[in-house]
């Protein structure tokens, strides 16, 4: 690794490729052999690696679940924290250090679930972070329970018979949301798409929103096994604005579909088609939607020697 200069004064410092992806990896992920979220992880390094995020800027908020255990693999900030609950620790980190590059790692259960709330809001609120859901629609960390995601018919321990409600799908959950600025969707087992999807949400000025449907291939391999291996499961969405993918990749898709990813209301149709096929690509993109954190970054109109008394103020009233 080679050691910049602080930039403390007008010289330009040349543009060094300064950390490797190496730089990003930590202890040795312990999910399952053949786990989607293994492809995730090495996207997502890649990407650090692409964009050079500074380690000691970079923060992951995770909930509880498999994927959760993320930002242990992650040699940058991280928080696993308490189920549920990412979008609220990662919204008061961005809240308050909006210079931070902010990821938040959630699951079906984690987010759809018990952090729903939590999903509504931060989707409203729209600060500038990119929410990874990895959806392998089970509660896998314990052991095969139904998830707000498992399709209808799935044998779990918590409905042995088979499940009855019909699930959530997080895309159109999401897209009719207020404020919702950024919406996408992509598959674990078509890396180039995975981290061309990764990779566009990062650039999105506000929280961009992406499921990843996730293989978990210990608790339910008979899902997505057929889905994986057959060409006709998935429709590429494509347009100059979305996910754009070289010649090479896009001819691997049998199914591809023009999609304006300005258009909130063909989004909200095409999100439906997940019944019959699943749609990868944006669905939706508005780069002018409001950013709480931008209003947080003016500090309220209050400046920083105010609010040192302020505090100071407050603190004054606990003095013995
Ligand atoms: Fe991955 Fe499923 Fe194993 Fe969890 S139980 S680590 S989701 S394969």
């Amino acid at each position: 690794m080679i050691a910049l200069q602080p930039d403390f004064c007008d010289i330009k410092m040349p543009e060094v490729h300064q950390y490797g992806v190496e730089d990003y990896a930590s202890s040795k992920a312990r999910w399952c052999s053949g786990c989607g979220a293994h492809t995730i992880l090495h996207s997502v390094q890649k990407l650090c690696e692409e964009e050079q995020l500074a380690p000691e800027k970079t923060v992951f908020v995770s909930g509880i679940g498999c994927s959760s255990r993320f930002p242990h693999y992650m040699k940058t900030y991280g928080f696993h924290g308490l189920h549920g609950r990412a979008f609220p620790v990662a919204s008061g980190v961005k809240f308050r250090r909006p210079d931070l590059n902010v990821f938040v790692i959630t699951g079906d259960g984690d987010c759809c679930s018990i952090g729903a709330g939590h999903w509504v809001h931060a989707i409203r609120y729209n600060m500038k972070m990119v929410v990874l859901l990895f959806d392998n629609s089970i509660y896998g960390l314990t052991k095969k329970q139904t998830s707000p995601t498992s399709p209808i018919g799935t044998v779990s321990n918590t409905h042995p018979r088979g499940s009855i409600l019909p699930p959530i799908n997080p895309i159109q959950a999401t897209l009719g949301l207020p404020n919702v600025s950024f919406v996408a969707q992509t598959v674990d087992w078509k890396p180039a798409h995975l981290q061309a999807t990764i990779k566009k949400a990062y650039e999105h000025p506000g929280l961009s929103f992406v499921r990843i449907v996730q293989r978990c291939p210990v608790f339910m391999r008979d899902t997505y096994e057929p889905t994986v291996k057959d060409p006709d499961a998935i429709t590429v969405l494509h347009h100059d604005e979305g996910i754009v993918l070289e010649e090479d990749a896009l001819k691997k898709f049998r199914h591809v579909e023009s999609h304006d990813p300005s258009d909130i209301v063909k989004a909200r149709e095409v999100a439906e088609l997940v019944k019959e096929t699943t749609p990868i690509g944006l669905f939706y993109q508005n780069k002018e939607a409001s950013r709480y954190d931008e209003y947080g970054a003016h500090n309220l109109g209050i400046s920083v020697e105010d609010r040192i008394e302020a505090i100071n103020s407050l603190m004054d009233r606990y003095a013995v």
